[in-house]
């Protein structure tokens, strides 16, 4: 059976500073879902709990009281709507949600590579493909090794623009060590986390790359792991990336049903 187009487990409403955009609430995107299919729809809003020390000025704000201004999220018989967060990830064990407040969120969507975070995330340093290359599969490791509610993680857009904006992010995917990269993916199967497959980083470009674009999704695959789709919307024209774009890099990928990440 074909991996489904029924759920987008990686979304933000207007509370995301990003979006800030009032027709993005969490009704319109259940319509949006109700409309295409879905039966799992989840919101993940930007998040720094206060608990974890020294943020930038970009999450202070967006604290765990913020984001629950959407609670209660509205009801549906056909869709599941799902409370979760995209927090934030720094290396080591620094990650932007506290152990004590995991039980607060459905979903803990944690992106490895917003590299573009200097001084929180990145650091100028990191100056050519080759260390950023090198920067993914060492923080793709050290959060491999964290002790998380596993089952309910995603890990966000392992492809993604932000890993070397000023650079050339398929050369960065193409340089991954293997060796590394697999083992983290063996330990991120093993542990039932979810690697997510970003649709709004499959713009029109990719095609070019494709090698380089679907390698690291291959590789996770081999290793054993299950997927989700996101459209990672912060306005509504942005949902539509995951009916869009999603059959095309499923195909590629030979996706089906056995490989669908399915949230507890
Ligand atoms: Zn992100
Ligand atoms: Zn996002």
């Amino acid at each position: 059976m074909r991996f489904p187009v029924d759920h987008d487990l990686h979304c933000h409403t207007y509370l995301s500073l990003c979006s800030n955009d009032p027709a993005q609430t969490p009704r319109s995107i259940l319509d949006f879902a109700k409309a295409h299919g879905y039966t799992v729809q989840c919101i993940t809003d930007h998040l720094w709990d206060r608990l974890v020390p020294d943020p930038n000025g970009f999450y202070r704000p967006q604290d765990i009281e913020h984001v629950s201004e959407n609670l209660p999220l509205p009801k549906d018989e056909q869709v599941r709507m799902v409370f979760g967060c995209e927090t934030e990830y720094c290396g080591g064990t620094r990650l932007g949600l506290d152990p004590a407040n995991y039980g607060k969120f459905d979903f803990i969507v944690i992106p490895p590579n917003h590299f573009h975070m200097k001084g929180l995330v990145g650091s100028e340093s990191y100056d050519t493909e080759e260390k950023r290359a090198g920067l993914l599969a060492e923080r793709l490791e050290q959060l491999s090794r964290m002790d998380l509610p596993w089952r309910k993680v995603g890990i966000a857009h392992i492809t993604c623009g932000l890993i070397f904006s000023e650079g050339d992010q398929y050369k960065v995917y193409s340089l991954v060590d293997e060796k590394r990269f697999r083992g983290a993916m063996r330990r991120f199967a093993a542990l039932g986390a979810g690697i997510e497959i970003n649709l709004s980083c499959f713009g029109e470009g990719w095609r070019e790359h494709s090698d380089a674009m679907l390698r690291l999704y291959r590789l996770a695959g081999e290793e054993g792991c299950k997927f989700y789709l996101a459209s990672d919307a912060h306005h509504p024209e942005g949902m539509k990336v995951v009916p869009e774009r999603a059959p095309e890099v499923i195909e590629a990928l030979g996706l089906t049903k056995e490989d669908q990440f399915i949230l507890p």
